[in-house]
């Protein structure tokens, strides 16, 4: 009898050890699991700055452009949702508006004075500062993907012309008939700054082309994308046809790392659209970065400076859309309008053109 007493005693004591145990373990653990809080991801895009008006936009046309950024947006935040990385978003992201005549990038690449369509395009990543671009292809659907290769395949950085489809050919590409390039809306508006260009040089006219609101608005239409994984990596891209009637195989700066395109883990992922001459010489989306790692201010307080005051006072405009380590995202532009889209981890979807 003691001795079952005894066993009883024992196994009571051990019992409620065992319990106390869990119950410490279990307090021990609750705290660490909130250290670990769900990973944090997000997405921005934009279609382009310029003298985007809602009064020279119909209703269809607006909902036209709204139902692309949503379809190119959503392509990159279910990639990201699913673990994805922001590389593979910015660049199946940007995919969705090559390939559609709304922008000019891809597809709906505006003209050359030589009726030709050259297409830039760049890619960085804020994981590894690893970046790859091309300028002035004329054969090449999706010029966001070559420059994708040339991050990935080739010793270089920056490919251009026969060279940079040479590269193409090599890795497999599909060369394209630069007639996949025609749109009956871009011809006419290069036509039409031809036609003004022509008038002025023949009335000896003192007001600039320049400042002709539907010339400033056909010079854009970039496509870009900036995104954050869920491990912590940020990627940007940038895809144009340039501005329309360039010549001389001008080259903008949507393939220059640190002007179009730039992304760093330890600051920001930026993408530019706007007048690329003065995107180059501001080195807008590298100053971004270097603000928020030097002078240690926040995106949103980075890109508003270079944006509004740094940018402007060169004679630029333009815009960019931008996401930090953290999440946080920036759509700053100077011009009328941005066609501009972005999506948090929770699904949280905003889509703006206007300056509203
Ligand atoms: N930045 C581009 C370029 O200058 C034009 C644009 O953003 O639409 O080539």
């Amino acid at each position: 009898m003691r001795k079952i007493l005894t066993l009883l005693i024992v196994f009571f004591v051990l019992f409620s050890c065992k319990n106390e145990k869990n119950e410490s373990e279990i307090s021990e653990k609750s705290p660490q699991i909130e250290q670990y809080p769900t990973p944090n991801f997000g997405i921005v895009i934009h279609g382009g700055a310029g003298t985007i008006l809602k009064k020279n936009m119909s209703d269809s046309l607006e909902n036209v452009y709204k139902l692309k950024l949503e379809e190119a947006i959503k392509t990159g935040h279910d990639i990201l949702k699913n673990g994805g990385t922001a590389m593979e978003a910015v660049t199946k992201t940007i995919n969705v508006m090559e390939n559609s005549s709304l922008f000019n990038a891809g597809k709906g690449a505006v003209f050359t004075h030589e009726e030709t369509n050259e297409l830039d395009a760049s890619v960085m990543d804020g994981a590894t500062l690893n970046a790859g671009a091309v300028a002035g292809v004329t054969h090449i659907k999706n010029p966001i993907d070559l420059a994708l290769a040339v991050m990935n395949n080739s010793p270089h950085v920056l490919l251009s012309g026969q060279g940079a489809e040479r590269f193409a050919k090599e890795q497999g590409f599909e060369m394209m008939d630069p007639s996949y390039f025609y749109t009956e809306k871009r011809f006419q508006s290069l036509q039409r700054i031809k036609e003004k260009e022509k008038t002025e040089l023949d009335h000896d006219s003192k007001v600039s082309f320049a400042e002709d609101p539907f010339i400033k608005d056909s010079k854009f239409g970039t496509v870009g994308c900036a995104a954050l994984d869920k491990n912590g990596n940020l990627a940007a891209g940038t895809s144009t046809g340039g501005m329309t009637n360039k010549r001389w195989n001008r080259i903008g700066d949507a393939p220059i790392i640190g002007a179009g395109t730039y992304a760093n883990n330890a600051t920001c992922a930026v993408s530019s659209t706007g007048w690329g001459e003065y995107f180059i010489r501001g080195m807008v989306a590298h100053d971004i970065s270097a603000m928020m790692e030097y002078k240690g201010v926040t995106l949103q307080e980075a890109a508003e400076e270079v944006i509004q005051e740094k940018l402007p006072n060169l004679g630029g405009d333009g815009g960019i859309v931008a996401i930090d380590k953290d999440g946080n995202v920036s759509m700053e532009f100077n011009t009328a309008g941005m066609y501009r889209a972005t999506m948090n981890a929770e699904g949280d979807l905003k889509i703006g053109i206007y300056n509203e």
